[in-house]
């Protein structure tokens, strides 16, 4: 058998280590010079995230006198027309490079409408390098639909600031950020309608990328993400919460037998997406920390990531840590002195922009990012190590192999790998901990990482 002499002198180093310590691996530090931890395009386009900017869209959004889905004109089309010249001013001055279109449709009479109505998304895509087969897209959204206590009034006062002009404003923010950059994946910053009303827009929007066999790699939801001080009094404005299903919908029996057997059964494709997010906020954003939840959303609550997640893509919601429900889904009153209703006095508009710089962090790094690595295998012999095999894309200047301990939340380390060695020995049990293998580019972005396959 030919081992060629960087694998050999992997093998000796390898075996030294294991030697030395035992079955612990320490991790490659993250600041290892020889690969940028930061990709120089998506720390400008962190920077670039401007208060004064959000806060002008949540006031702006919460001056509609509702927004509720079914109110027609004077309520949900100006606001939809508002965000689509939002979206083309911001075209206008980042080089013309944003595709502005309105999604409408007809949507049949359902659970909370009563008859047939029209409705409409605004999107704004900003094209990728990548064409054709090649196309990775990201989707980042927030609806801009409000409501009061009844769900179908669409009548009352309804400004619906935190929940969820507070959404949209980070994804036009982000629009205007991103769009003063080029990415090889396809970003779609979508202000969705009829969340209220049972996840409609979403819902099309999500069927119109299967049906269209798009290939969604990622998709975030920004909703309820603009107040830092919850109903308990509790002020947080240094963390945030991601929400991921530990399931994939759609996965086929086989797939999920397999699963089953070698162990991965924590790695769904949201869940994956969500560390993939929790690692960039940790290289991107000092002094705040992204929150791993692990449930697709807050308790017998739903939002606009799950349509996505029902159609298989890999789909989180951002939701800041304390929710204060007087500022929610409320009829605009005072009782007992207690001020009730979604006003814009109750975003925290410098939280707001720390939210905002998590979402450039996650989707521009992931937007500059090589491909995943294929072929991805783990090696399921009898021995104390662990043989991971992988091929690299032709974009990528190393991989990662991330691991943590099974009862682990969260990745512990990595170590990194030439492109062409497409195989790594670790001196860790496969019994013991889980891998995956990400790509690196030369400008320090990461791929999504590939969970590995039994190769046994
Ligand atoms: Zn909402």
């Amino acid at each position: 058998m030919f081992i060629s002499s960087s694998v050999a002198l992997r093998i000796i180093l390898v075996g030294t280590l294991a030697l030395l310590l035992c079955s612990h691996l320490p991790a490659q530090s993250v600041e290892d010079s020889s690969y940028p931890t930061r990709d120089a395009t998506v720390v400008r386009v962190v920077r670039e995230v401007r208060r004064d900017s959000l806060e002008k869209s949540v006031r702006a959004l919460a001056a509609f006198p509702t927004r509720h889905t079914l109110s027609g004109a004077t309520g949900a089309d100006a606001a939809a027309n508002w965000i689509a010249k939002e979206f083309t001013a911001i075209s206008n001055v980042t080089g013309k490079r944003l595709q502005v279109k309105k999604e409408v449709w007809v949507q049949p009479a359902g659970t909370r409408m009563n008859s047939p109505e029209t409705l409409t998304n605004v999107l704004a895509v900003l094209p990728g390098t990548l064409t054709g087969e090649d196309e990775r897209i990201i989707i980042v959204s927030g609806h801009y639909d409000s409501r009061v206590t009844d769900v179908m009034n669409a009548t009352s006062r309804a400004p619906g600031a935190n929940d969820d002009a507070s959404g949209v404003a980070v994804v036009l923010e982000l629009a205007r950020t991103m769009s003063q950059e080029k990415f090889p994946c396809t970003i779609i910053f979508a202000a969705v309608t009829g969340e209220e009303q049972a996840l409609l827009g979403s819902t099309h929007l999500a069927q119109r990328m299967t049906a269209e066999k798009k290939n969604v790699i990622a998709m975030f939801t920004n909703d309820i993400v603009g107040n830092s001080r919850g109903a308990n009094g509790k002020k947080d404005d240094k963390h945030l919460r991601i929400f991921s299903a530990g399931y994939n919908p759609v996965e086929s029996q086989n797939d999920l037998l397999r699963r089953r057997a070698w162990g991965t059964d924590a790695d769904s494709p949201s869940r994956t997406l969500a560390r993939t997010a929790t690692d960039a906020v940790r290289r991107y954003i000092k002094g705040f920390t992204l929150d791993l939840i692990y449930r697709n959303d807050r308790y017998g609550r739903g939002g606009d990531h799950t349509p996505f997640l029902e159609q298989g893509f890999a789909a989180c919601r951002f939701t800041e840590p304390n929710e204060n429900w007087d500022h929610q889904h409320q009829d605009l009153r005072t009782e007992k002195g207690v001020i009730y209703g979604d006003l814009p006095e109750y975003v925290d508009y410098a939280y707001l922009a720390r939210v905002a710089q998590v979402n450039a962090a996650v989707v521009a790094d992931l937007a500059a990012a090589p491909a995943t690595p294929s072929r991805v295998a783990l090696k399921g012999d009898l021995s104390a190590e662990t043989t991971l095999t992988f091929v690299a894309p032709s974009d990528a200047v190393a991989v990662e192999i991330l691991w943590r301990k099974t009862s682990s939340p969260d990745w512990e380390g990595f170590r990194r790998f030439p492109v062409s060695d497409r195989q790594a020995i670790l001196p860790i049990s496969k019994d013991d901990y889980l891998f995956a293998v990400r790509s690196v580019s030369k400008s320090g972005s990461r791929s999504l990482p590939a969970i590995p396959v039994s190769s046994r």
